[in-house]
């Protein structure tokens, strides 16, 4: 049964998101131009005013129940047109961060938000743990071609596969319930009726596969939608190949390079490389206001992914040239940096704001329908 989201007052609250991000809300004087300029600020979700609002009155429940903060996009436009350079757009980003460690029930995330050295240590060690495990467990080295199931026993590695996915997969579910559990079901008001969350399904497909809301940007939209839409669905295509499909591509059979599972590994990486390249020419140059500041976890996540896409690139170059030393080489450096991704950045860090983003909508929409929503501003500021 809901019951009333308390309204305790956390001193701390500005100081502890502050700590995520570089913004400055104290120079806020709360006028509502970011809100009125948003282009994803509407109806009954209304931000980023309210949401900056609640840090400086330290209202801890309310953000909490607020799914606004998955909803921004990072454009920035709030940032550009705010008078008094409080940086709106990077307070959203860094109360992304911090809902991230809220959810996260094991603390991880808010180790490695909170301290760079935290973050290189776990990354190092599960490097290292893979390294290991490449190094110990590897098959026999065959040189007279490439055979990377061979290699890398295809059995070991499916096995590892799962076993890591099936324990990723309970964080990231409790994580995602814990959003659910703060925005929707501890909002007081009307019942939910079943057929709404049947009907309100499609919300989930639809925002993850076209990240529509991305072409609402009014700074050069094309190109923001299509980067981000390259990063999403590059991410999905290297997920199915890593899950689904390893034994296709981690083999010792040469399929002919235009054959689908080769399509696929070619579209997985020119996506991720090209969804890349944009926040990592922005970060590098600070070519706009959203990039001027980056958590050291973002740099992680970006450059570990390009790493990942282009050892996997590298591993099919060598093999089709018949590098033997180069692709198993490869290989194990691109398992290492595998896993390093995966265990830290799926349910405790970057990755995981993915599915926090395609469930924002679907609770917001269920939220409404509890009849009391949280908004407090309007449009117009
Ligand atoms: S634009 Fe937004 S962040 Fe900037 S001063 Fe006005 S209300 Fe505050
Ligand atoms: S960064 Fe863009 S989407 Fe996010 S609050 Fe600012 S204007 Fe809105």
């Amino acid at each position: 049964m809901a019951t009333e989201t308390p309204h305790v007052s956390n001193p701390h609250l500005l100081r502890d998101i502050q700590k995520l991000g570089a913004f400055d809300v104290s120079a806020c004087f709360s006028c509502g131009t970011c809100t009125s300029v948003c282009p994803l600020s509407d109806g009954t979700t209304v931000f980023p005013r309210k949401i900056i609002t609640y840090a400086q009155l330290g209202l801890e429940e309310k953000i909490l129940a607020s799914p606004e903060p998955w909803l921004c996009y990072y454009c920035g436009e709030c940032t550009d047109n705010c008078p008094r350079g409080a940086d709106p757009a990077g307070f959203m980003m860094a109360t992304r961060r911090w809902l991230t460690t809220k959810y996260d029930v094991t603390g991880i995330s808010k180790r490695l938000y909170g301290s760079k050295l935290a973050e290189w240590i776990g990354i190092g060690l599960l490097v290292l743990l893979a390294g290991l495990l490449a190094f110990w467990y590897h098959g026999p080295i065959v040189t007279s071609t490439v055979a990377l199931s061979t290699f890398a026993p295809i059995q070991l590695v499916e096995l590892a596969d799962w076993v890591v996915l099936g324990v990723l997969s309970v964080f990231l579910l409790v994580n995602v319930f814990r959003m659910y559990y703060y925005t929707v079901l501890r909002i007081p008001g009307k019942r939910i009726p079943f057929s709404a969350y049947v009907k309100n399904v499609l919300i989930l497909p639809i925002t993850f596969f076209t990240q529509y809301k991305f072409a609402s940007c009014k700074k050069d939209p094309k190109k923001h939608w299509f980067s981000h839409l390259s990063r999403y669905l590059g991410y999905a295509m290297l997920f199915v190949l890593a899950v689904f499909l390893l034994s296709e591509w981690q083999t010792d059979t040469y399929y002919p390079l235009w054959s689908p599972i080769m399509l696929l590994q070619y579209a997985a990486a020119g996506l991720l490389i090209y969804g890349l390249s944009g926040p990592l020419y922005g970060r590098l140059k600070k070519t706009e206001n959203q990039y001027k500041y980056s958590h050291s976890t973002d740099w992680m996540f970006l450059l570990l992914l390009l790493a990942t896409a282009l050892t996997g690139v590298a591993v099919v170059t060598f093999k089709y040239t018949y590098l033997p030393w180069a692709a198993y080489i490869t290989y194990a450096f691109h398992l290492m940096l595998v896993t390093a991704l995966l265990v830290l950045e799926v349910p405790f860090a970057k990755w995981s704001h993915m599915a926090y983003r395609t469930f924002a909508p679907y609770f917001a929409k269920l939220q409404a329908l509890r009849g009391t929503p949280l908004a407090g501003g309007s449009k117009s500021g």
